[in-house]
């Protein structure tokens, strides 16, 4: 019998109603099959988590890497995290400007610092220490600003995320962003505050995308796991009760999760979410609307 392995991939929360996500859809589905036989090949999901966000901001189809947009002084300022669940060991950057991959910035803060999160100046520089691929001209590397970016009152919640459970037991989530519309220079969103925006321990695995400031005051992602801790509540419950918790405070937004037994949760309470689902017992399953 297949060992039990699990891949949740997500591309935002804020797609627009009418606007065709073909090309997303047919990209998280091939990135899907992709992550899918790394899993059933026997990859640690930390590392496939990792490049399936590698993939997603590499695409310039969201609002992550290659797709980010610009804060208000015209500068790209980009936040990543990743999270192993077995040992919560985690890194993060914020604000990170000149590099291509923010998620291989936040993981080699886990790998090759003491520390869980640097921002701007200093994240670069251990960026560049870990010879990342970098940006040197950011006005023709990143992509026109996306319609999904200038939507009348719409933040452009194009975030990416992954999260995964391997064949060993072990979960893991990395989620990168160029954060919200028009922000301010300096702003860092949920996307790299461990348990806000990403997550993983040894019940669950919770990558978000949406407003950051609420997910952040609401501390999301790690809210799905002490639901289950604390109030044992089924998996798919506390991932809803979480994102109920944020729309409470006023935000929107939507997450993925998985838990330690391979069930694969979403929900969202804003227009949608680009997302893409599998696992070992054969489910397969890409959407953007409900
Ligand atoms: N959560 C991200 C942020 O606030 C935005 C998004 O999900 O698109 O930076």
């Amino acid at each position: 019998m297949a060992k039990l392995w699990a891949l949740a991939l997500h591309g935002g929360a804020g797609p627009i109603f009418g606007r065709d996500y073909a090309p997303e859809e047919a990209h998280l589905r091939a990135l899907l099959k992709d992550g899918a036989a790394r899993l059933a090949a026997g990859e640690a999901a930390l590392d496939v988590v990792e490049a399936m966000v590698t993939a997603l901001e590499a695409s310039g189809l969201y609002v992550a890497g290659k797709g980010a947009s610009p804060n208000t002084a015209g500068q790209w300022e980009l936040d990543a995290a990743i999270m192993d669940g077995r040992t919560r060991r985690a890194g993060a950057v914020g604000a990170l400007q000149g590099f291509e991959s923010p998620v291989q910035a936040a993981r080699a803060v886990m790998e090759r610092t003491p520390n869980v999160l640097l921002v701007a100046g200093g994240a670069a520089t251990l960026a560049a220490s870990a010879n990342l691929a970098r940006v040197t001209d950011p006005k023709t590397y990143y992509g026109a600003v996306d319609e999904d970016t200038v939507q009348e009152g719409t933040p452009n919640m194009g975030t990416v995320g992954a999260v995964a459970l391997d064949q060993y037991g072990d979960l893991a989530a990395a989620t990168s962003t160029g954060g919200v519309l028009s922000k301010t220079p300096g702003r860092i969103g949920d996307t790299p505050i461990i348990g806000a925006g990403t997550w993983a321990d040894e019940r669950c695995a919770v990558s978000c995308t949406g407003l950051g400031e609420y997910f952040i005051r609401a501390n999301a992602a790690a809210d799905v796991s002490a639901r289950i801790r604390y109030g044992n509540q089924p998996f798919e419950k506390a991932v809803h009760g979480a994102l109920d918790d944020v729309k409470r405070l006023g935000g929107n937004g939507g997450m993925i999760a998985v838990s330690a037994s391979g069930e694969l949760a979403w929900g969202f309470n804003s227009s949608g979410l680009k997302r893409a689902l599998a696992d070992s017992r054969g489910r397969f399953e890409v959407g953007t609307f409900l």
